[in-house]
This record gives structure tokens, sequence and C-alpha cells, in this order.
């Protein structure tokens, strides 16, 4: 029998295979797809996700990790945030030079993914988890693997596996979803003028755009439209490149830098993002990253908790391992709402204000008058603790 079944070999899933194998589990990664795949995500990793990775990557590598080393090569760093809405921009810089990384989805998740199986872990590619049955000493897992029905039986089963996570349905974890509030498409674009090492939010009439440069000279962009707007534009989203780049050239704050653009690769559309639930765990069956709650994409912070959970999760199952039983989980559903509960706060309040233009633009002024901007930066950063607070710059 597995000590661990991960279901999901994305950002979460992998982190957390990759450090249970360093802990001697045996451990296997099922996941519905095949690597390396595009996911639809604006791609910047906050400066608590740049972190948790490069501890990810560190831990117990004496001798240096040189696919690291290459790793790092195309990661872009990020220095903080640019808001614009109308004439109103907003700089804030992460506090004491902390810097978050932008890094293309295939690339980051791959990598993640081939650490974990060069670390013990076994992959099990298009396994699709269907349900999970707790017993006494485990679970029964059953899944769809290349077109069969399969059975798998592990100690313990992490649900990895996304917004719409089966195993979170399966064990009874997941909560009603809330009403579609938006719909996203994201693509890379060349030729985009005057990038900075910022993440920009371009807040306009009906429509979000968010741009973040990638290495090579590209950037991601990400269109976000409210649930209304995006039934009219269903054809428009069924073809995406041409949408994404019309709503850069339409965008007051961005048509002038668009002038050369061009969209390079698919756009992927997707959407809603509400998926909540109850708690992260239940018996002998754990949640972690997107699977274990999510909201809304518009801070960026999906990566943050995908690398965290990961450590929490990781150090909760070593425990029960160590305790030969389950009852050491329940720590770890308390200790994420401690620690996300706060973010995912501040996430909705934002979120709010974003769809209001008026209340956004007096929002920046409060801001600025406040200067609280890096306060703010750090914040949905999640900069690790104890860096210090720069001014702000406002034009
Ligand atoms: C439009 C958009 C923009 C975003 N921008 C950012 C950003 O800039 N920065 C940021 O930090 N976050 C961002 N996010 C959030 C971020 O993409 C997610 O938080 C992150 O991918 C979560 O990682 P995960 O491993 O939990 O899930 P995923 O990356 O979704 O991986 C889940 C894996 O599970 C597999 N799977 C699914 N179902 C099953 C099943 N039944 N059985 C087995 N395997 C299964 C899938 O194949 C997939 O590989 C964005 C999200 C969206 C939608």
């Amino acid at each position: 029998m597995l000590d661990v079944l991960v279901c999901g070999g994305g950002p979460a899933g992998s982190a957390l295979a990759w450090r249970l194998a360093r802990l001697g589990m045996r451990v296997a990664i099922a996941d519905a797809g095949r690597h390396p795949r595009r996911k639809p995500c604006g791609e910047s990793l906050n400066p608590g996700a740049a972190a948790a990775l490069r501890r990810l990557a560190q831990d117990g590598q004496a001798g240096g990790d040189p696919s690291w080393d290459e790793l790092q090569g195309e990661l872009q760093p990020l220095e903080g945030w640019a808001l614009h809405c109308g004439s109103a921009r907003l700089e804030a810089r992460y506090p004491g030079g902390a810097a978050g990384w932008s890094c293309r989805r295939e690339r980051l998740d791959g990598w993640l993914l081939e650490r974990a199986v060069a670390a013990g872990a076994v992959l099990l590619p298009e396994c699709r988890v269907k349900e999970v049955r707790q017993g006494g000493s485990g679970c029964e897992i059953k899944a769809i693997r290349e077109g069969r029905p399969v059975k798998l039986a592990a100690r313990y089963v992490v649900g990895a596996d996304g917004i719409r996570s089966a195993v979170a349905r399966s064990a009874g974890l997941a909560a009603p979803p809330g009403p579609l509030r938006k719909v996203a498409l994201t693509g890379r674009i060349a030729g985009l003028a005057d990038l900075e090492p910022l993440v920009e939010l371009h807040l306009e009439p009906g429509a979000l755009i968010g741009l973040a440069p990638l290495a090579g000279g590209e950037a991601n962009a990400t269109l976000v439209l409210p649930a209304a707007a995006a039934a009219s534009s269903a054809a428009a989203l069924r073809h995406g490149r041409p949408a994404l780049l019309a709503a850069l050239r339409a965008s007051p704050t961005l048509a002038a830098r668009a002038l050369q653009a061009e969209a390079s690769g698919e756009a992927l559309a997707c959407g809603p993002f509400d998926a909540p639930v109850r708690s992260a765990c239940s018996g002998r069956v754990l949640l972690v990253g997107d699977a274990a709650g999510y909201y809304d994409p518009l801070t960026g912070q999906g990566l943050f908790r995908a690398l965290r959970g990961a450590e929490l999760a990781a150090s909760a199952l070593a425990d029960a391992r160590h305790a030969g039983d389950a009852r050491p989980l329940q720590a770890y559903g308390s200790q994420l709402r401690r620690e996300f509960g706060p973010g995912a706060a501040l996430q909705r309040w934002i979120e709010y204000g974003a769809s209001r233009p008026r209340l956004f633009r007096a929002a920046l002024a409060g801001i600025r008058w406040s200067g609280t901007a890096e306060r703010l930066a750090s914040r949905i950063g999640d900069c690790p603790p104890g860096a210090e607070f720069r001014r702000t710059r406002l034009r």
C-alpha cells in the first residue's frame, strides 16, 4: 500500500510529493493529464511564492541542483505592482527589496513534477481520480487510467486536483459554489512596449487586464470579464487570440503600447473561479492548493497558497506517519485558515473594489493619502515577515 496518493500534479501536488518522497514515504502522483501542459494563469509568483519555491529547491540539497540553476535563469524578477484606472496610476513596490518572479507555467509545473519523480515519487499520467473511500487503516481510490477503470490503495489521500476537485467532492469537503461572477482569457503577447519588472493591473470600464513581463521579451496578458459581458462575448472568447489583442488595443492605458503587439501561442479561456470548501481535511483525506478552496485570481496569490500549503501538508502527513494515525492531520485545516484567512478576506475587499471603477479610483487616492501602498503590496505579495517599508511612488 502507498503511504500517500497525491491526486493532481500541478504545483501543489508536485511540491508536496517532492517533500514526502524526500522524507522516505511511498508516494504516487495521479494526474488526469500529461505534462508539459499550459494552465490558464497570470504566471507571476509573488515574493511569498518565490520564497517557498526557493525553500523547496534548497531543502536537503547540500550539493546544489543544476536544474534549479537552469530554471532560475528563466525566471523574470517582479518588484511590485502598477495599478492603472483612467488617468490614475499607483506604483507599489514590495518592501525591503523583496521580489517575486514570473515563469511560464508549463516550465514551472514541468520542473516541479520532474523533481518530485527524481526524488522517488511514482507518476501515474492520464489517471483521473473519480472517488475516494476511507476505511479504518487506509483509503480505496477509484480512477480511470488511460481509459480503463483502476483501483488504488493508500494510507492517506491528498486532493491537489485544482479548482474543481473530484477528491473534495468525493470526501464531502466541497461547499456549494457561488454564482458565475467572471471569466478570463490568458495568453502571451510579444511586442508590447515599455514593460517594467512589475505586475500591471489596468481597470477598464467592464474589463480588467493584467500583465506580467516574461523572460524573452513576451508578456503574459490576462483579460477578465464580468459574467454578464462574458455571455455576450462568448464567440470572442472562443477565438481567444484576436479577443485578447483587441482588448489591449482598445484599452485607453495600453493602446499606444500595443501598436506592435502580436499574440503568440494559444489563448486559454477559464472560469468560474469560486470553489469554496467546508474544510481542508476529513479523516485520512487532505486538500491542498486550489482544491483546498479558491475565490479569485485577481491578487495572484494562488501559487503562494499552493507551495506554502504543500509545506504545511507535508509536515502534517509526517506527523501522522510518526503518530501512526490520522489525528495530527486535523491541525492542518486550522493552520491553513490561520495563515490564509486574513489574505482571503483582503482579497474579497479588493475584488469588490475592482468591479467598481469609481470606488477603485477613490481607493487609489486613499492609499496615496495614507501612504499604505507598500503595506498593501506586502500583504498581497505574501512577503516574508521582517521586510522594511519604503515610500510609495504615485504619479
Ligand atoms: C486566470 C487566472 C490567473 C491566475 N494568475 C495567477 C498568478 O498570476 N499568480 C498566482 O500565484 N496564481 C494565479 N492563479 C492561480 C493559480 O493558477 C493556481 O492557484 C495554481 O495553479 C494552483 O495550483 P494547484 O496545483 O493547486 O492546481 P492546478 O495548477 O490546477 O493543478 C491541478 C492538477 O490536477 C490535475 N487534475 C485535475 N482533476 C484531476 C483528477 N480528478 N484526478 C487527477 N488529477 C486531476 C490537473 O491535470 C492538474 O495538473 C491564476 C488563476 C487563474 C484562473
